[in-house]
């Protein structure tokens, strides 16, 4: 096999276990199911945001429905607008993530190879895939009634959601710890 092959193998390879990793990520058990579709089309970068549907010439501008200021891509939407980063700061703070990255695989792939155990683990990712569901509801929204849901109803309604799934899926194997953890949230 020459080098070139090599590299294309290694490239092969290097694409499928990073598909792998983030269907493990994406369809975690404990997510609510609902949440689950919109992580994957964010984590693919496949959400009909304004910036898209300006470059397909849909829409005349791209601007961001949440504060208007910026294009809204995938990273602007959930990142670095100043109302997602609110939200996001919010479920972090909850959910004890000290990450600081701003984007969504360095996020989710931290997360997972962190030194917690794999319930935790399981329950942080659910509330990132909810956050991303809500950011997109949210500004689905306002596209739609233009009305923005208030951050602190929001947060609110993700940590009622989450621990709503939790309760019904609660592994049975879970050790006293972690359900203690569970339970102070
Ligand atoms: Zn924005």
């Amino acid at each position: 096999m020459h080098s070139y092959s090599v590299k294309k193998v290694y490239e092969k390879l290097k694409g499928e276990q990073e598909r792998v990793l983030w269907g493990k990520i994406v369809w975690n058990r404990l997510s609510i199911p609902k949440n689950r579709f919109i992580h994957w089309l964010a984590a693919l970068g496949k959400l009909q945001t304004a910036e898209k549907l300006k470059h397909i010439g849909v829409s005349a501008n791209d601007l961001c429905l949440l504060c208007g200021s910026y294009a809204e891509t995938h990273q602007h939407l959930f990142f670095n607008c100043k109302f997602s980063s609110e939200f996001m700061q919010g479920i972090k703070l909850w959910l004890g993530v000290k990450a600081r990255t701003l984007e969504l695989h360095q996020l989710c792939r931290g997360i997972r190879r962190g030194s917690r155990t794999k319930f935790q683990k399981q329950v942080i990712l659910a509330g990132i895939a909810a956050v991303i569901y809500y950011i997109w509801r949210v500004r689905n929204g306002c596209y739609w009634n233009h009305k923005v849901e208030s951050i602190s109803s929001s947060i609110k309604r993700i940590q009622a959601d989450v621990k709503l799934r939790l309760a019904a899926v609660l592994p049975n194997n879970i050790t006293n710890r972690d359900k203690q953890w569970f339970l102070s949230l």
